[in-house]
């Protein structure tokens, strides 16, 4: 029998739906400013999702697209400016930023009244401490999705692979303050099968293509798969979508297809619940984007 699939795509716009009243009721625009430097194409196809999905709702976009040349000081006063510009409610710094720049210094000047992606270290001691603001954007989504899914948490033993500052880790304190009893993998972990195989709630967010196979999985757990990997292997995309014509046909046209952290057929086979790659939890974080802009919106304007 097949798990439930937990369609990120539907919640995604439950949550965008329910945002459209609240900027109605604001007395100007929600503005999300917009930092992507260089010419990455995955962070480009990244920012050119989220400034669609403002667009969709009817949040301003600023955008600043300074080279991949920019030294940490003209970051620093881009964010700044963007900081004293009161047209401005959000502010993202897409990452991952060149070498010379210092990632650290320029995520901890962004405002933290104006941190749409929730990662300044104010907003992180907040999830910490479980007070309200803005939070990591993808771990925020999969909370959402769980709950309107009518997942129980309260009690459970959830499993997160991956300590990323921004999955892994705050993911984990979301997890804590629902009451789950909270495991933390990452690369030293002695058996990564064997902790998993313990979790009623696996979240794999490690970056390695089907890497959590069926036993890893405990029969009946909710499994959410937050790796996005770009496998362009053949052998590999036949042997893990041997049925699924659809995907093979896309395969033979693209020359790569997108897989998770978890091995699909051992996903469906043997969880309860999950979500599926893609389709599962890309379209969260983006909702959670738009949900974060507003908040800070509705605080700035009363
Ligand atoms: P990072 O590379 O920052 O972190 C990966 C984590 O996985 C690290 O903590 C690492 O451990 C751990 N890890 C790596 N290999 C292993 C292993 N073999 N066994 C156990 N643990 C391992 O990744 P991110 O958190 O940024 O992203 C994770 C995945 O999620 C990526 O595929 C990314 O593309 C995807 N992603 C998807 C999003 C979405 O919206 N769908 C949003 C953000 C990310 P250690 O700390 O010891 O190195």
């Amino acid at each position: 029998m097949s798990g439930t699939i937990l369609d990120g795509k539907k919640v995604s716009r439950e949550i965008q739906d329910e945002l459209r009243p609240r900027i109605e009721r604001l007395s100007r625009a929600p503005a999300l400013a917009v930092i992507l430097v260089g010419e990455n194409p995955a962070s480009q196809i990244y920012v050119r999702n989220k400034v669609r999905a403002c667009r969709d709702l009817g949040i301003r976009s600023f955008d600043a697209t300074p080279p991949d040349t920019i030294s940490t000081g003209e970051l620093l006063r881009i964010i700044e400016d963007f900081n004293r510009n009161p047209e401005v409610d959000g502010i993202l710094v897409q990452t991952p930023l060149p070498k010379q720049v210092d990632t650290q210094r320029v995520l901890q000047a962004v405002d933290p009244a104006k941190d749409a992606d929730g990662f300044h270290p104010c907003n992180v001691g907040n999830l910490v401490a479980n007070r309200p603001a803005p939070r990591a954007c993808t771990p925020a989504g999969i909370l959402e999705l769980l709950k309107r899914s009518q997942i129980p948490i309260a009690g459970r033993r959830a499993v997160i692979v991956g300590r990323s500052d921004i999955v892994g880790k705050p993911m984990a304190f979301m997890l804590l303050h629902e009451n789950a009893t909270v495991t933390i993998c990452h690369s030293r972990t002695r058996d990564l099968a064997d902790e998993c195989r313990r979790a009623d709630i696996l979240v794999a967010a490690m970056g390695r293509a089907a890497a959590i196979t069926a036993d890893f999985i405990k029969p009946g757990a909710v499994v959410i798969d937050v790796g996005m990997n770009r496998l362009t292997n053949e052998a590999e995309v036949v042997r893990l979508f041997a049925h699924e014509q659809a995907r093979l046909a896309a395969f033979a046209r693209n020359g790569y297809t997108l897989v998770g952290d978890v091995d699909p057929m051992a996903m469906r086979e043997i969880a309860s619940a999950y979500t599926p790659v893609p389709g599962g939890v890309g379209p969260l974080t983006i909702a959670m984007l738009m949900a974060n802009t507003v908040a800070l919106a509705e605080q700035h304007l009363g």
